[in-house]
C-alpha cells in the first residue's frame, strides 16, 4: 500500500515535471522546438530504477518522438543493456539538455544551466543508487554539481570507473553510445564498462 502511494506520488511530480518542460517557453531552445514541431524529451524508464542514464541532449528522431535514445545512438545503448540482461524499461533513461540544439550541435552553457533544474529533480525524483555519464557532457557537469575533483576528469581517463557520491549514490562515466558510431575500436571498452555495472546491478 505504501508502495502504491509512494509510486503514484513520483508519476504525479513525473508528469507536472513535464508539463514545465512542455511550457518551458523562457528556454533558448523552445522557439527552434515550436519551429519543428519537435517535442521535449524529459525521459522515460522506471521511476523506482536503481540505475539512471544520462546523456547529452535529443537529437532528431528523439525530438520527432519525444523519447529518449530511439535513434542509432539508442540501439547501441539497449543492445548494451540487453547484453548484460537489463531491459530499458527497467532503467531511467534522460539527457543533461532536454530539448534537440539545432543541427545537435553540443548544448551551450547557458542551455546546461537553464535545463539543469529538470534534470536535478528527475534525480531527486528517482533517487538512483547508480548513475551513468554517457559521454563527457554530463560527465563534467555532474562531477561540478557534486563537487568531485578529479586528476584527470576525461572521459577516456574515467570511464568504467565508480565515483562515490553519497552513500546511497554513485556515478559510472562510460562513452557516449553516439561517439561509438564514428569510434568502433571503443565499443569493446563501452562493453566492458557495461559488464561492470552488471556486476555492479546484483548489489544496487
Ligand atoms: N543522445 C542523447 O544524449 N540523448 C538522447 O536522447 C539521444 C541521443
Amino acid at each position: 500500500m505504501a508502495q502504491k502511494i509512494k509510486n503514484k506520488i513520483k508519476f504525479d511530480k513525473f508528469v507536472e515535471l513535464e508539463k514545465k518542460l512542455v511550457d518551458f517557453t523562457d528556454s533558448p531552445l523552445y522557439a527552434y522546438r515550436q519551429k519543428n514541431n519537435y517535442k521535449p524529451v524529459l525521459g522515460e524508464g522506471n521511476l523506482n530504477a536503481c540505475a539512471m542514464f544520462i546523456g547529452e541532449a535529443p537529437g532528431e528522431t528523439e525530438a520527432k518522438t519525444g523519447r529518449p535514445f530511439v535513434g542509432s545512438a539508442g540501439r547501441i545503448l539497449e543492445e548494451t543493456l540487453k547484453n548484460i540482461g537489463v531491459n530499458r524499461e527497467d532503467v531511467f533513461i534522460t539527457s543533461v539538455v532536454q530539448d534537440r540544439p539545432p543541427n545537435n550541435r553540443k548544448p551551450t552553457k547557458k542551455e546546461l544551466e537553464v535545463y539543469k533544474p529538470f534534470l536535478k529533480e528527475l534525480i531527486s525524483l528517482i533517487e538512483p543508487k547508480l548513475i551513468v555519464a554517457l559521454g563527457n557532457t554530463p560527465l563534467q557537469l555532474l562531477l561540478e554539481e557534486y563537487n568531485i575533483v578529479l586528476p584527470n576528469p576525461s572521459i577516456t581517463a574515467m570511464h568504467g570507473q565508480i565515483l562515490k557520491v553519497t552513500k546511497n549514490m554513485k556515478i559510472m562515466p562510460s562513452y557516449h553510445p553516439a561517439y561509438l558510431l564514428y569510434n568502433r575500436s571503443k565499443t569493446p571498452e563501452f562493453q566492458k564498462d557495461f559488464e561492470i555495472l552488471k556486476e555492479m546491478y546484483v548489489s544496487l
